[in-house]
């Protein structure tokens, strides 16, 4: 699927003001933890057609959500953004061609931009009986991913599924589903996980590598630090009440209804790390699990997303400190907004004593029960 790029990538954007861009800019790299000066040099690169690069997007067992995630976002004209950046040469989904013209396109791509090309891998690889629980056009999609692994210049698995196998690796799991790090040994694959996985986080991570010609810094498990650094509940615009022992006991009770912290009811930000509060999903405030009212259950952290039980509780072995304290009094929606309390994190420091006061405030409070 070769996209006709006819005009410039402001001019395709015509929803979307060179301010706002620029603004835009500026918010990848404050999310990145760049200095917004780099904000005019990413612009620059996101908009030098030359830099764009080749990806092949590939789909093994999925829903296709992060597919679906990253189209329906809506600001700013990111479904714009993200197929202006690159050239979406194969995606399953979006595919004009199927069958043969599809595969020809792939093979056709994997060809000329041979050590170019950016690969992502959506969804999880099922390696039980030689793979033939996902075949793609006769063919196991483990070979498929191997083999277009081999010329890539990176790989990205994005989604849960692709970083470690999500929902379908779950015990019994009977097709043997794996995620793409385990299938291309050796070779780094940048993780960016999630049930769906942030938009942003993909379009920073693009951004990252046109801007400066390499991958952003990862952690332990492959994930771009700048998005995976800290934990849910550093961040979380319901962390205060946590602080103050203030926990919604059942789904519908008046702490439910009064935007109380959700520990009680299962929610695992103290045990994932993930900037969704901070960055949120698309449409502003509260435009996440936490903010809407349900826990978060951890689709970031191969240990607890499709593991732990949805309603359990966490085990918060260690409780870092807020990156920044609203008074506790302080109206429901009239808080700090979560994007300045993750800058002001940046500054907060470590509360001494913290873990401490906040044990003892659980425990008082299921004394209570
Ligand atoms: Fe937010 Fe969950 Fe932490 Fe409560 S336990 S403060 S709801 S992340």
């Amino acid at each position: 699927m070769k996209k006709q790029n006819h005009c410039s990538l402001m001019e395709q954007l015509n929803d979307f003001s060179r301010r706002d861009f620029m603004k835009f800019c500026g918010l990848v790299a404050a999310s990145m933890g760049l200095p917004l000066s780099m904000a005019p040099r990413i612009a620059e690169a996101a908009m030098d057609a030359k830099r764009r690069p080749p990806v092949i997007w590939l789909h093994g067992q999925e829903c296709t959500g992060c597919t679906e995630s990253l189209l329906r976002a809506t600001h700013p004209s990111f479904e714009h953004l993200i197929l202006d950046l690159i050239s979406l040469d194969y995606h399953e989904t979006l595919n004009a061609g199927s069958g043969y013209q599809a595969e020809a396109a792939l093979h056709q791509s994997m060809k000329e931009n041979a050590g170019k090309y950016i690969l992502v891998i959506e969804g999880s690889v099922p390696l039980k009986e030689g793979g033939k629980y996902c075949m793609i056009a006769g063919r196991p999609f483990v070979d498929i991913v191997k083999e277009t692994a081999e010329k890539a210049a990176a790989v990205v698995a994005i989604g849960s599924c692709a970083s470690w196998g999500g929902v379908q690796s779950s015990p019994p799991n009977p097709t043997g589903a794996t995620g793409v790090p385990e299938v291309l040994k050796g070779t780094t694959v940048v993780s960016i996980p999630g049930c769906p996985p942030n938009s942003y986080n993909f379009l920073s991570t693009v951004l990252y590598f046109l801007t400066f010609g390499k991958l952003p810094a990862l952690d332990d498990k492959a994930r771009p630090k700048f998005a995976y650094g800290r934990l849910i509940h550093e961040n979380c615009e319901r962390r205060p009440h946590f602080d103050a022992g203030r926990f919604a006991e059942k789904f519908g009770d008046e702490g439910h209804r009064q935007g109380y912290c959700l520990y009680k009811l299962g929610c695992k930000g103290p045990i994932t790390h993930a900037n969704c509060p901070s960055i949120l999903f698309y449409a502003g405030a509260g435009t996440w699990p936490v903010g809407t009212g349900h826990p978060c259950f951890g689709c970031t952290e191969q240990a607890v997303g499709f593991k732990v039980p949805l309603h359990t509780q966490a085990e918060v072995a260690e409780v870092t400190p807020a990156a920044a304290h609203v008074p506790i009094e302080m109206e429901k929606g009239k808080g700090m907004s979560a994007g300045a309390a993750g800058v002001l994190g940046a500054v907060a420091g470590v509360a001494i004593g913290a873990g401490a006061v906040i044990a003892k405030k659980l425990g008082e409070s299921d004394e209570g029960e």
